[in-house]
């Protein structure tokens, strides 16, 4: 079986695992938390930045930090991981949706502007699969109406707009580090900004809201979202080479490009939008209207050619959850909807060899023929 994802951890992972061993640091107390957050923070061009448990938690601190709550709308894509809007519904707040574009498969933003209300708050921007959102639009927007700007930038480290670094837009922006983003701590999550007081909040949040004077005597609730340094080592060792990884990415998104173009009733991912190329967070295809079969069932022929894939995204409007919350009744957003049923993703992992590229291609276009 060619595994879905499998990360690379050849450099100084190993080391700095053993320097935490050694020197018995392993909570999060751990010299490596500051250091990772240090560097990444710098690497992001924010002043700040908070290492978390994962990437969902961290935009549940988001929410809470730029107190969002009952009554506040946050406008956010339909299509993205229910992360986004599981932190909007549990402060309280209302998650308002829209459609994603059919090329990039991210929000648009034309819709945004559409459901702005005198109740929304804040904008939830998601970058999908490897393309950043039109921030220029969203940036105005926000300005504009005086709405606070989460960005979920989980799936773009060294990704840019227009040669901007995603993570740099949002009055907080959050990372994920699972093992199929581009850099991993195995589990982990960053929040980052720029605001000295957000950070603040940031941190007590993370920490159960623990603050002075005196320990364990509590003026808010918060979280155990700590990053331990064991995860914080394998953080640092990534980063290192987190130029390295973009570009094996990308030349891995080429390489796909070249081997299925071409192919009948199969759409690929979009290399380049003016304003970024492609990091192919991960290999997406979806089948055009008139293939026969679904995303399930083309996954099932694959996974019984030895390649493993996974689904897109489902559509938040279509989640059952929310559906039974009273969220979201009579949306139809047709692009959302589709990429959900026709979309999935090949072998993507940093591991990837080009033989392995090459056999998951010929079965692609064997499903197809
Ligand atoms: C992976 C991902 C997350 C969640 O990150 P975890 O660390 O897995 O909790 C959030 N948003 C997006 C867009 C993601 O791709």
């Amino acid at each position: 079986m060619i595994p879905v994802n499998e990360p690379l951890l050849d450099g100084n992972e190993k080391k700095y695992l053993a320097e935490c061993i050694d020197s018995g640091w392993i909570s999060s107390e751990g010299p490596f938390v500051e250091r990772f957050e240090r560097e990444f923070a710098a690497r992001v061009g924010r002043k700040h930045a908070v290492a978390v448990c994962n990437g969902s938690l961290a935009l549940d601190a988001a929410v809470a930090a730029l107190d969002l709550g009952p009554g506040d709308e946050v406008i956010l894509p339909s299509f993205t991981i229910i992360s986004c809007a599981t932190a909007i519904v549990r402060a309280g707040a209302t998650p308002v949706v829209v459609d994603c574009d059919a090329e990039t498969w991210n929000m648009v933003v034309d819709q945004v502007a559409a459901r702005i209300t005198p109740r929304t708050k804040a904008l939830m921007v998601v970058h999908l699969y490897g393309l950043p959102c039109d921030m220029g639009p969203l940036l105005a927007l926000a300005q504009r109406h005086g709405l606070k700007l989460i960005e979920d930038a989980a799936e773009m480290h060294g990704q840019t707009w227009q040669g901007r670094p995603c993570g740099s837009f949002g009055d907080i922006s959050t990372f994920s580090f699972y093992p199929n983003k581009h850099i991993t701590t195995g589990e982990g999550g960053m929040l980052v900004m720029d605001d000295d007081a957000l950070a603040a909040r940031c941190r007590r949040l993370r920490n159960l809201a623990f603050a002075p004077p005196r320990r364990f005597v509590h003026e808010e609730l918060g979280w155990n979202l700590r990053m331990s340094n064991l995860q914080a080592a394998l953080g640092c060792a990534q980063l290192e080479r987190l130029d390295e990884f973009v570009a094996r990415k990308r030349a891995m998104g080429a390489r796909y490009t070249a081997l299925l173009a071409g192919t009948p009733g199969l759409q690929l991912p979009l290399a380049r939008t003016a304003d970024a190329d492609s990091i192919y967070w991960v290999y997406g295809l979806v089948l055009a209207d008139e293939v026969p079969f679904d995303a399930d069932e083309a996954m099932r022929r694959l996974a019984a050619r030895g390649v493993g894939c996974r689904p897109f995204f489902w559509p938040m409007h279509e989640q059952p959850v929310f559906l039974r919350m009273g969220l979201f009744h009579g949306e139809q957003l047709p692009v959302a909807e589709r990429l959900g049923r026709r979309g999935f993703y090949i072998p993507s992992g940093m591991a990837l060899t080009p033989a392995q590229m090459a056999t998951v291609a010929a079965a692609v276009k064997d499903l197809m023929a």
